[in-house]
Formats: structure tokens, C-alpha cells, sequence
């Protein structure tokens, strides 16, 4: 690769964008709100992906499937590509009524967005225009968060158990009449853990009656047992909570953009008198979820792959000395013992993509489980880095 791909480069041309974009004032002004425990870096804030990407050697800084879009996926692509002239209105129809089938809820629970940053954010947007507070773990996955905060929202951040599990009883007591939502991650982003299942369905519908819960389950389906850990049947009991889901992960469609989001009708409403849902969707990213949801063959070879590369650097991290967190997900993270920006300016001069987060203070490394070679490329990178 020609280009210098340091992580310096990339904070210069994200904080740019981002001031390009007006983003940062609003992201500033919250701060001052927060006293975070978890206190993101500023290019992971801003973060965008830089156009030179594609000469790394490993690619693991996304959470990113690496051996999808599955067949069948591609095959319905090709094959609806000549629908592009008229608007998804009916595909989206038809590939609500089949989510709606598996979830056991009807259609007018379903709503689908390009990913499911598009629910987290537009759920932010509609709960967040008139202030309230937004009860989350920390640390965990940002997103709404962000777009709360960004709309006027305040952040109670509720610190992880030592086990780096939800701290339900906390997060219940921080619950006020200000709280306009309760999000949780499970499993959790940047940790990779996982919240004791009866725990979590009880706080759920419990915390419900007070302010809707969010649950993002956008790495749900990398567990091995999975039967019954979803919180969507809680949607069907009528309790006031919103399950989101994506086709990025497991389904390996990432770059196609589709994902939904499970809810109460009059969630939904409220959310759909604000913005639009469905104009963001292609048709053929439609019909490759419609596909996709048959591909299970596809979803278990994922699985065990990645349960593979999981194991393969678990086993490398521990002979090396580190002390990770055991992951339900298709990433790992540990702290490292180096300053995050040289960490990283290491590890992208030898072209492999991680990402780096300040927790507590302390830098911990986040990477992505790729292919058995890129995890290869991975552990040697870091030795040669930390070693
Ligand atoms: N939720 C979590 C926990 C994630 O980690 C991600 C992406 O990494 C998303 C949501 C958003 O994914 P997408 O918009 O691709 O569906």
C-alpha cells in the first residue's frame, strides 16, 4: 500500500469531516452533561472509514462478517436488480410479514431501516426532542446514545458489573421520571459480554412499565445456545419494549444495509410520526434479506468460524500473558499496555485494522474476528507490536 495509513491521519480527516458536518458542538455540549466512566477517543467518535481500507491485511476494526453476503443473498441481488426502477413499498411489505412470522408478532410491530443504526438513531431522535434522560450500560455500544444526547438527552452511564455484565440493579435504581429510555446491548459492544438471560427478561419487564427498553441484540445470533435469549417474546406480551436486530452480522450483509427493529404499534407511530422508515431501503437489499433469512446453512458455517478464530486468539492472547473478556460475539477485547495512538500507528503500519478503546483510563484493544489467516496476521502484528 502506497498511502501512509497511520490512525493520526485518520483523526485529522474525521475531526475535519465532523466540523464539516456541525457535529461536534452538539457532541461537546452534551459532554458537559456526562461524567462518563467510558470516555470513547475522539476519532472513535468521529470515526469514518478512510478510502485506502482496502490494503489492509486484516481487516477487523468493524465487526464485520468475512464470508458473506451468502449465496443465496447474491443470487436474489442479481436477480431483483431490474426492480430498481419503482419504489420497495410492496418487497418491504412482504419482508415485514416474514420477520413478523419468525418473531411471533404482527407486521404493525415490524419496522425496517438501512441497518440498524437507523432505528437506534431514529428511536433517539423521536424519544430525545423534548429532553429526558437515557439509562445505558458503560461501556457499551454508543450509537443511540450519541444521537440522544446530540438531541438533548442526558446520559446516565451506569458502570458494568465486574464481570462485565449489565448492572441491572443500578440501572433500575437510576431509572426516573426523567427517563425516556433504557438501552441495553446483549450481548455487549465493546465488551463482548453477556448479561444473565433470566436477569435481564426480568428487569426488562419490569423496567418497561416506567420507560420503554431498548434491547439491541445485534450479536444475539453469535451465541451457541440461543433458544429463548432473545427479549422479542416480551414484545409480544404486549410489554413496552423494542428489540433491534440487523442483517450486517451473522447474515454477513453489512455494505447491503438492512436491519429492523421490533416494538409496540404506537412505538413504531410515534417514531414514524418524525421520519420516514422504509425510504431508506433498496430493493435489492430487501430481497436479499428475504433470502438471507432461509440462508441457515450460511449462519452456521459463520458461526463456527468465528467460534474458531475466537478460540484460536484466546489461546495466543493467554500463552502471550493478556487477560481478555471472554466474548459471545464476533470480536474479543483486552487492555493492552501502550498508549492507544502508538498502538494503533503500529498496528496500521503493518497494515492490520483494530480499534482501540479508553476505558477507565487504561487503552483496550478491540479486534474483530476475521478469517483464521487474518487472526494470524493479527497475533503476529501484535507480538511484533507488544511483543
Ligand atoms: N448495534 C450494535 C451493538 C453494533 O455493534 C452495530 C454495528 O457494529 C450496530 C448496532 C449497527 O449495525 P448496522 O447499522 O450495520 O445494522
Amino acid at each position: 500500500m502506497n498511502t501512509k495509513l497511520t490512525r493520526r491521519n485518520w483523526l485529522k480527516s474525521s475531526a475535519f469531516l465532523a466540523a464539516g458536518l456541525g457535529v461536534a458542538p452538539a457532541l461537546m455540549a452534551s459532554e458537559s452533561i456526562l461524567q462518563p466512566v467510558y470516555k470513547p477517543q475522539i476519532w472513535e467518535r468521529n470515526f469514518s472509514f478512510p478510502s485506502d481500507l482496502q490494503g489492509l491485511r486484516a481487516r477487523l476494526l468493524a465487526n464485520e462478517n468475512p464470508y458473506g453476503p451468502s449465496d443465496e443473498v447474491r443470487l436474489a441481488i442479481m436477480e431483483s436488480v431490474s426492480k430498481g426502477n419503482r419504489y420497495g413499498h410492496q418487497d418491504s411489505m412482504r419482508l415485514k410479514e416474514m420477520l413478523a412470522e419468525r418473531e411471533g408478532v404482527t407486521p404493525d410491530h415490524i419496522m425496517l431501516g438501512p441497518g440498524s443504526t437507523d432505528i437506534l438513531e431514529k428511536t433517539a431522535i423521536s424519544h430525545f426532542v423534548s429532553g429526558g434522560n437515557i439509562v445505558s450500560a458503560d461501556p457499551s455500544y454508543m450509537s443511540l446514545v450519541k444521537t440522544a444526547m446530540a438531541f438533548g438527552g442526558s446520559w446516565k452511564n451506569i458502570p458494568l458489573t465486574a464481570d462485565y455484565a449489565h448492572d441491572l440493579s443500578a440501572m433500575r435504581a437510576a431509572i426516573d421520571k426523567k427517563t425516556r429510555l433504557i438501552y441495553v446491548c446483549n450481548p455487549n459492544n465493546p465488551m463482548g459480554s453477556l448479561t444473565p438471560n433470566a436477569d435481564l427478561r426480568k428487569f426488562c419487564a419490569e423496567a418497561s412499565e416506567k420507560a420503554p427498553v431498548f434491547v439491541d441484540e445485534a450479536y444475539l445470533e453469535f451465541l451457541e445456545e440461543r433458544e429463548g435469549k432473545s427479549m422479542v417474546d416480551l414484545v409480544a406480551q404486549g410489554k413496552n419494549v423494542i428489540v433491534a436486530r440487523t442483517f450486517s452480522k451473522i447474515h454477513g450483509m453489512a455494505g447491503l444495509r438492512i436491519g429492523y427493529g421490533v416494538a409496540q404499534p404506537e412505538t413504531l407511530e410515534k417514531i414514524r410520526s418524525m421520519v420516514r422508515s422504509n425510504m431508506g431501503l433498496c430493493v435489492t437489499s430487501i430481497r436479499g434479506a428475504m433470502a438471507s433469512l432461509e440462508a441457515t446453512a450460511f449462519h452456521e458455517k459463520t458461526r463456527k468460524l468465528t467460534a474458531e478464530s475466537r478460540a484460536y486468539v484466546g489461546e495466543q492472547l493467554q500463552s502471550m500473558g493478556f487477560s481478555y473478556v471472554p466474548s459471545y460475539t464476533s470480536f474479543m477485547i483486552f487492555p493492552i499496555d501502550m498508549p492507544g495512538d502508538d498502538f494503533l500507528d503500529k498496528m496500521f503500519a503493518q497494515r492490520i485494522g483494530v480499534r482501540v478503546f479508553e476505558i477507565n483510563d487504561k487503552p483496550w484493544c478491540r479486534v474483530s474476528m476475521g478469517t483464521m489467516d487474518e487472526m494470524k496476521i493479527f497475533i503476529e502484528g501484535l507480538k511484533k507490536t507488544l511483543g
